[in-house]
């Protein structure tokens, strides 16, 4: 992966003649994103630079330049967008980074830069689901009711604090990197690992942590999908968070439409 800084002087349109050609910045974080970085390396007709919030601590290469840690809110991105003369943003974040969607919209409105999202469809509901539908994870926790159960809580590291007020559940929390001690509920247990899971590897795991119910984000997408099959088959509830609404942006479900838009 070719990491560049926040604040790097902007790259020359590398192929000359071609003043038109779009220059895209990728926001990314997500297997879809990676795989429209693919695309978009592989087009002679694009460039484009990736961009990473440096979460985690080994980031997934991209096939694109790559600049990693956040651009200082709305401000900082329009401040970068210039600089980079960036022509085009797809933003490519996962269904519930929320706060990069919204900059991202504010700083294409304010400067009249074309900006699509590039997402995962949300999953729905299959026969034999037994999903508890929520907004948010306030809502999640209310749904866990009030007697103690044992709940496997698949929504990342970020949020789990908001669980800290359901103390009577024994909780089984998978993330891909280490959560802040702090941010657990009591009686946790902590996995740390990085999909793709199997379904038969998500029943087993079930099974032997005798879980009762499920929480999970509704990122949609195959990379997490094991876990809501492995549920449907023990017959397990799950409270299915939905993802924050991303309105008045056009979105595009797949690589195809994705690169239209640079075409466009
Ligand atoms: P967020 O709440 O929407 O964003 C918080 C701040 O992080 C943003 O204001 C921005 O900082 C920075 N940021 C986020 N994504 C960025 C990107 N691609 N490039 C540069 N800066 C970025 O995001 P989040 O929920 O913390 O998620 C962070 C990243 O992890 C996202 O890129 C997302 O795709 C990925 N991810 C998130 C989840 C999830 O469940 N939320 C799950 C899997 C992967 P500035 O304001 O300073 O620019």
């Amino acid at each position: 992966m070719r990491t560049v800084t926040a604040t790097a002087s902007p790259s020359p349109l590398p192929r000359a003649g071609l003043a038109s050609r779009p220059r895209v910045l990728l926001l990314a974080g997500t297997s879809e994103g990676r795989a429209l970085a693919e695309q978009i390396a592989a087009d002679p007709w694009c460039d484009g630079v990736a961009s990473l919030a440096g979460r985690t601590s080994a980031p997934m290469a991209q096939a694109l330049p790559t600049r990693i840690g956040g651009f200082g809110g709305i401000e900082g991105l329009k401040r970068y967008l210039t600089q980079e003369r960036i022509t085009h943003v797809i933003d490519a974040t996962h269904p519930f980074a929320a706060q990069i969607s919204a900059n991202a919209r504010a700083a294409c409105d304010a400067l009249g830069l074309p900006l699509i999202v590039y997402a995962r469809a949300p999953w729905g509901r299959a026969p034999g689901d037994q999903w508890i539908d929520v907004a948010d994870n306030a809502a999640a926790v209310q749904a866990l009711g009030a007697a103690p159960r044992r709940v496997f809580l698949t929504i990342g590291r970020q949020g789990v604090a908001d669980f800290r007020v359901a103390p009577q559940h024994a909780y089984l929390l998978r993330v891909i990197e280490p959560p802040d001690a702090q941010d657990l509920p009591p009686s946790c247990e902590v996995i740390v690992a990085r999909g793709p899971f199997s379904r038969a590897d998500e029943i087993a795991l079930m099974r032997q942590q005798r879980i009762e119910i499920v929480v999970s984000k509704n990122s949609g997408g195959a990379l997490t999908y094991a876990k809501i099959e492995a549920a449907r088959e023990l017959r397990l509830p799950v409270v299915m968070i939905a993802p924050p609404a991303r309105e008045g942006v056009a979105v595009a479900h797949d690589l195809d439409a994705a690169m239209a838009f640079l075409r466009r």
